[in-house]
């Protein structure tokens, strides 16, 4: 005999809270660090799966997915999002409907599709909770303000600044309210609103202070991008002076951003050499970590700097180079939008494809109705239900009388066709009786029929519409002077009945022999005697 020491229960319970809440920090964080959340997550989500905590192994998959997206790995990203999507639908489990909506926000914004991506960042705030950490719905009105800015409805976006902004001053968490200030002032810009682009600077200043922490890169390069628009390039140059001696963890994207904005203040204000070594930082950035993108803008930078230098046929060669490069950086990015869209359409294909066979599976092709499988699956459940809520449910079996015969006379094929005619009748039959039962058919000419909410008392009644639907059809056109008639048995669960599936489908059966005994073309719904 294998001996397994299970874990206390307590001390389980302890580990999946602590786990808990390492997700809450991890979703959360506002490391730069993407190693060390890569590792952490990676950590949470193997930890998770030990526990069977399916929930909080999404969460952490999630959060590592993420970080794969910040390596430049979309389409794996992607992938992750939409599974753990799925499955949080098909369970519908809303902490992790609103996460996945939310990564999908993100996914749609950097494939470009602002719609897709307003759309799901909608469902992300709809479905946060409110016992959820507020850091979370103050990121999640974040990125719906961003995609509504995106989308071009800067009112609505702001809107969205101003509650998050709101939660993060109610609970006093400053750096928050720092990142919804730095969010704002960018999408103020890039909607050319300087003005308000800069008190919304003035507000992070103030915010910045009362921290007492210097401003990030990201910031400072959206603080700087502000003065250049305003014409105060010395201040830009102050607000991004040190920026080459950033910690190695920083994001090298970041600093380079932030490197060809300080390049451009410094050319503006005619400080030449100084615009150079920023631009040669920037582009040893780009070549190092290959930010195509960054790369780009900084030929074009390179050739205003050659511009300013007199030197026009430097720039007009510098130009070219950036057309070119443009151009080739156009179709990389649709290449890779390509790419990412495949693997987010294959995902899902997929899904339909199994969605369409599992259903495929559970269906008879000749008649169409449910076959033996679905019975077997659904049928337990729709007692179980019956008996949970204390409603009644009654089951027939419906066999044809004399089919052979038709067989025999006519053909295997107006058999067919009778099978089908009465599949049809069934099916429109217990439909108006139950539309929460199921027609099936049991195999051969033996059909089922479940009608949830029908008792004992009304059985008889209601399955003797099913026999004279199928007794009065104008058969002639099929069968010429062939009946066709069926033969019921039936059973109704008692509410405090505890039946097993076999136990049941064999009571109605003797019913249904009872029923052919006594002269067919009848339902017999009640205990025959033995
Ligand atoms: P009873 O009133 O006692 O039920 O008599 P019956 O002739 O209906 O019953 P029996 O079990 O003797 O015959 C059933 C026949 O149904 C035999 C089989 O060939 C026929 N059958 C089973 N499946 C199909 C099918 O898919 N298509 C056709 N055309 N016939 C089928
Ligand atoms: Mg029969
Ligand atoms: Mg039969």
């Amino acid at each position: 005999m294998i001996h397994l020491s299970p874990v206390p229960a307590p001390v389980e319970a302890a580990r999946v809270a602590a786990l808990a809440a390492e997700l809450d920090e991890l979703e959360n964080h506002e490391s730069h660090d993407v190693q060390e959340i890569l590792a952490r997550a990676t950590a949470a989500a193997e930890a998770a799966d030990r526990s069977g905590d399916e929930v909080l192994g999404h969460r952490a998959r999630l959060v590592q997915a993420d970080m794969r997206r910040r390596e430049g790995d979309l389409g794996s990203a992607a992938r992750t999002f939409l599974a753990t999507h799925r499955w949080a639908e098909q369970n519908d489990c809303r902490p992790l409907r609103a996460r996945s909506h939310f990564h999908l926000a993100l996914t749609y914004h950097y494939l470009g599709d602002h719609a897709a991506s307003l759309e799901h960042a909608l469902s992300a705030v709809e479905l946060l909770d409110d016992d959820e950490p507020h850091g979370l719905r103050i990121i999640h009105l974040i990125r719906l303000a961003n995609s509504l800015a995106e989308a071009g409805s800067t009112e609505a976006a702001r809107d969205r600044y101003r509650q998050a902004e709101r939660i993060a001053v109610g609970i006093g968490d400053l750096t928050r309210q720092l990142l919804v200030l730095n969010n704002l002032a960018y999408t103020e810009h890039e909607a050319g609103n300087v003005d308000i682009a800069w008190s919304a600077v003035e507000r992070m200043r103030a915010v910045a202070r009362a921290i007492g922490r210097e401003f990030l890169i990201v910031e400072r390069d959206t603080i700087a991008n502000i003065q250049v628009s305003l014409g105060r390039y010395a201040e830009a140059e102050e607000t991004l002076r040190d920026v080459y001696d950033s910690p190695p963890w920083f994001e090298a994207h970041d600093v380079a951003e932030a490197s060809l904005t300080l390049a451009a203040a410094q050319r503006r204000l005619g400080a030449l050499d100084r615009a150079q070594a920023s631009l040669d930082h920037c582009r040893s950035l780009c070549d190092e970590h290959q930010l195509a993108g960054v790369r780009v803008r900084g030929l074009a930078e390179q050739a205003e700097l050659y511009a300013a230098a007199g030197d026009h046929l430097a720039a007009f060669e510098e130009y070219k180079r950036f057309h070119a490069a443009t151009e080739e950086l156009r179709s990389t990015q649709l290449e890779a939008r390509a790419r990412s869209r495949q693997a987010m359409f294959e995902t899902a294909e997929a899904r339909r494809d199994a969605e369409h066979y599992r259903e495929q599976a559970r269906r008879d092709p000749l008649t169409g109705l449910y076959n033996r499988r679905f019975i077997d699956e659904r049928l337990p459940q729709a007692m179980a239900e019956a008996l949970a809520a204390g409603t009644p449910l009654t089951v027939a079996l419906i066999d044809l009388d004399f089919f052979k015969r038709i067989n025999d006379t006519l053909s295997h094929d107006v058999g067919d066709r009778v099978l089908v005619a009465v599949a049809v009748l069934l099916s429109a039959r217990q439909d108006s009786l139950a539309p929460d039962g199921f027609a099936a058919r049991m195999g051969g000419e033996e059909f089922l029929v479940v009608l949830p909410g029908v008792s004992a008392a009304d059985a008889p009644e209601r399955l003797e519409t099913i026999r004279h639907d199928v007794a009065s059809y104008r058969w002639a056109p099929t069968t010429g002077e062939l009946p066709v008639t069926v033969s019921i048995g039936a059973v109704s669960v008692r509410a405090e009945g505890d039946q097993s599936q076999a136990a049941l489908l064999a009571e109605a059966d003797r019913r249904l022999y009872a029923a052919k005994d006594t002269g067919r073309n009848r339902v017999v719904a009640r205990p025959v005697q033995p």
